[in-house]
């Protein structure tokens, strides 16, 4: 039981009882046991929805209780807050909850006075980077996820960053949270940890096979499930949970059962949803029906593009969609829906199964192949991945059972499923630090923030590395290792003396700024290129060819006219003079303060208005969108063409020598660069979110995580051409206009708080174009601009300093004046 763990806090038992837990889960119980509540290090490697939450709450709540300081790592940026909100329960009994998800290249000192902090690792990666001092008095670290280790892409850094978060803090706890998997003992033995491992689940699950009319489940039974004329057996599966197991239903309660059916794209779950709408349709109650509408119109409420329109008529008849093309409004709306059993059932891609608590009665896996473009084909799921989807099934206290159906469409498949994925064992976790792209990033910045000075300490660093834990072959880890060292000294970012190893002043910055190296120099490439072609560039856009686009472009509108004599001196603002101060504004947490401090912005604006603008937005956009750090947008069929158009049209914007058509690989990527920077001109032309996404097939969370990175590569853009002398205005011009969605002459109105894209426009259209013109304007003249609504209005007026933002006035002369008309 709770109160026998002597550690715990006062009250923390009483209230995990008042929440229903009486006693501690065996797995819970086992973590107790080898001292997670005594500060000892612990691998709890237990199925989904086994409780690994509270073991991680047992271990933050003592060793804070102690004194100390914890950190929780989520995989996810979507978590983050989800787990803040989950951990604030403790604030009542005196524990400090602070969520780091700002800007990369800060210390968060702010977190300092926190007791639990949650943050992702790239962001605590970053942390260290930036020399965040509390970090050293950390006393417990929470993985989530851990066997996540094993992701290319963001395993590496949680791998570095526990390594650094344990040399900084000897002694420091380490609780790893992992789904069961293959090989947990070694990612105890890694982390000098106890192993807890388990099978042991809260409830039931069985697992089996649909094929034909019936499901074979693990333990021999079978149900019937016929699929009937329609031919489809998630509808039939989907219908015959919303029925209701008449065996299990002695006791006459609410028997009713959702499902969750995960399938392997978006288009998918919004085509499944689609379909399974006019399933859940005929089980909803008349109040159900009412209280489904409500929702519907909040989601549409949340962005006006097809997505959301396309969820919100779902939604309304029960079913629902989740992939992370949507927006996390939309996701969270879907999600407490779904755990309110009010949407019935949800079709989603794989991301749901990482970590949100969304328990189902039924969990359908449909689709257990997805496209892999590294394969060249559909590859198998991860049993891994299928294993933590079907933890998903059962909700304790309402489920008798959670059941998790594979569907086969002969029987040959349904016995290969039986063995692939419900005898398998899941697949150990494998370390993927020595992959070049990933050390060209650790090694600088382990190098960068004094964790190794010579080539000797650094290896010794990575020597404590899952990866050298689990490889017979440590030659390769250096040999990679020293492969990298050269591309980071050839690119200007470290130095090498004898044995020595130095971060360059670029190389450090690179560092804090949370860049992949190779963005960096493709960045410092393209800015440099630009200087050294400016004149040529300029006169072919002030030429014929950029006329034939003009229209589209208020950039190549307001058309470079070359400069007489020195450029430097016509209106392009030099590094030099901008460098201090730049970028900084955005580098806190405080996302709050940042907008206040619009002046010296607006009047770098405004000098930029009158002089030529080069390099333009399009060729920033496409500069940061060639990065490895962007994700960039596929080529669709016909976007070859559309593109290699475009791209001979506004060559002369592009940052960099167009590669030939025949260098094939390279071609198209710039193609793709080229897409996603178009992507951004459109945002920044006030282009409406529900063209984009039909124009570009992505969702509106799609359109918001370029704009983020965008955001945050042309800051990283605008601080290394401070650095390095080279232009910085029309950087900084670009990164704004991304920032507020719009063109040049809104940039200033568009930067005041309270005032979105369209605001900014019809505020401008009514003649308003600066915060002074606002401060004077008439109010009536606001009022209507802003649609009559009066509460906006005078939190405007307030933010721009107005002396009397007060409404009343106007409203009443208005309303006065309709009712004479
Ligand atoms: P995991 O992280 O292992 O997937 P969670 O930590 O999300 O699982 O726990 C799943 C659910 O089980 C949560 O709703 C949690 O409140 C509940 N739970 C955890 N421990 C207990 C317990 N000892 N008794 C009853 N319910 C519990």
């Amino acid at each position: 039981q709770p109160e026998e763990v002597p550690e715990l806090p006062e009250g923390v038992a009483a209230h995990l009882r008042g929440e229903g837990i009486e006693e501690l889960y065996p797995p819970q119980a086992a973590a107790v046991e080898a001292g997670v509540t005594r500060g000892e290090s612990v691998v709890a490697s237990v199925p989904t929805a086994s409780g690994k939450t509270l073991v991680a709450e047992l271990a933050m709540l003592s060793s804070v209780a102690r004194g100390g300081t914890a950190l929780y790592i989520v995989p996810l940026r979507a978590l983050a807050s989800e787990k803040k909100t989950e951990f604030e329960r403790w604030e009542e009994y005196g524990f400090d909850v602070g969520v780091s998800t700002g800007n990369y290249e800060s210390d968060g000192e702010w977190l300092a006075s926190r007791d639990i902090v949650v943050a992702t690792s790239e962001k605590v990666d970053s942390l260290v980077r930036n020399g965040a001092a509390w970090i050293d008095d950390l006393t417990c670290v929470v993985a989530d996820e851990v066997h996540l280790v094993d992701d290319s892409h963001r395993g590496p850094t949680l791998e570095v960053t526990l390594g650094k978060l344990r040399t900084l803090n000897p002694g420091l706890q380490v609780v790893a949270l992992s789904a069961t998997v293959g090989n947990a003992d070694v990612v105890a033995e890694w982390l000098d940890a106890e192993l807890v491992e388990s099978d042991w689940r809260p409830i039931d699950l069985r697992m089996g096979v649909h094929y034909g009319n019936a499901i074979s489940f693990d333990d021999g039974s079978q149900r019937e499930v016929p699929v009937g004329s329609g031919g489809r057996p998630t509808a039939a599966l989907v219908d015959d949970a919303l029925d209701g197991d008449p065996d299990e239903d002695a006791d006459g309660a609410d028997d009713q059962g959702s499902s969750l059916v995960f399938v392997n794209s978006r288009r998918n779950a919004e085509a499944s949803a689609k379909r399974l709408r006019d399933v859940t349709d005929p089980h909803l109650t008349d109040d159900e029906r009412g209280r489904l509408a409500e929702l519907a119109s909040e989601i549409r409420d949340v962005s006006d593009a097809d997505t959301s329109d396309t969820l919100a008529s779902c939604v309304a008849k029960g079913a629902a969609f989740h992939h992370a093309g949507l927006a996390s409004e939309h996701r969270s709306l879907v999600e407490d829906a779904f755990r309110d059993r009010l949407v019935k059932c949800i079709s989603a891609t794989p991301t749901l199964a990482a970590g949100v608590n969304t328990p189902s009665r039924r969990v359908i896996v449909r689709d257990w192949r997805r496209y892999d473009g590294e394969f060249g084909g559909m590859k198998p799921l991860d049993v891994l991945e299928v294993h933590q989807m079907m933890g998903r099934a059962g909700r304790p206290g309402l489920d008798p059972y959670g059941e998790a159906v594979l569907l086969a469409k002969n029987a040959e498949t349904r016995d290969e499923l039986f063995e692939r994925y419900i005898w398998a064992d899941p697949e150990p976790v494998r370390s993927k630090l020595a992959a070049e792209p990933a050390l060209r990033t650790h090694v600088l910045a382990t190098v960068a923030s004094g964790f190794a000075h010579t080539r000797a300490e650094l290896l010794e660093f990575l020597d404590q590395t899952l990866y050298a834990t689990q490889t017979d072959d440590s030659g390769r880890l250096e040999h990679v290792t020293d492969d990298v060292l050269a591309y980071l000294e050839r690119n200007g970012f470290l130095e090498r003396e004898d044995d020595s190893l130095t971060a360059t002043s670029v190389g450090h910055t690179v560092s804090r700024l949370y860049l992949d190296p190779m963005t960096a120099a493709e960045i410092i490439d393209g800015l440099e290129w630009a200087e050294a072609n400016r004149g040529e560039m300029v006169r072919a856009l002030s030429g014929e060819d950029a006329a034939s686009d003009a229209a589209s472009t208020p950039s190549s509108d307001a058309a470079p006219t070359p400069a007489s004599g020195d450029p430097t001196e016509a209106g392009f603002q030099r590094a030099s003079e901008l460098a201090s101060g730049a970028g900084d504004e955005n580098g806190t947490d405080a996302d709050e303060t940042a907008d206040e401090d619009e002046t010296d912005a607006d009047e770098t604006t405004d000098e930029n208005l009158d002089g030529p603008t080069y390099p333009t937005a399009l060729g920033l956009f496409h500069l940061v969108s060639r990065t490895p750090d962007m994700y960039q947008l596929y080529l669709k069929s016909g976007d070859r063409e559309t593109y290699t158009e475009i791209c001979y049209e506004r060559e002369a914007e592009l940052l960099g020598r167009t590669p030939s058509e025949y260098e094939d690989v390279r071609f198209e990527e710039w193609l793709s660069a080229l897409k996603t920077a178009r992507l951004l001109e459109d945002w920044a032309d006030e282009v409406d979110e529900d063209r984009i996404t039909e124009r570009y097939g992505v969702g509106p969370g799609d359109i918001r995580g370029k704009v983020e990175t965008a955001e945050w590569l042309l800051g990283a853009a605008e601080r290394l051409a401070g650095e390095l002398d080279l232009s910085v205005v029309p950087v900084r011009e670009a990164k704004k206009r991304v920032e507020y969605g719009v063109r040049e002459e809104l940039l200033t109105l568009a930067g005041i708080r309270g005032v979105g894209r369209k605001r900014a426009r019809r505020l401008y259209e009514a003649g308003i174009e600066t915060r002074a013109d606002l401060r004077g304007a008439d109010k009536s003249v606001v009022l209507r601009a802003l649609r009559g609504r009066r509460k906006t209005a005078e939190g405007i007026l307030e933010n721009v300093g107005r002396q009397d933002p007060s409404m009343e006035d106007v409203a009443k002369a208005d309303s006065a004046n309709t009712e004479r008309a």
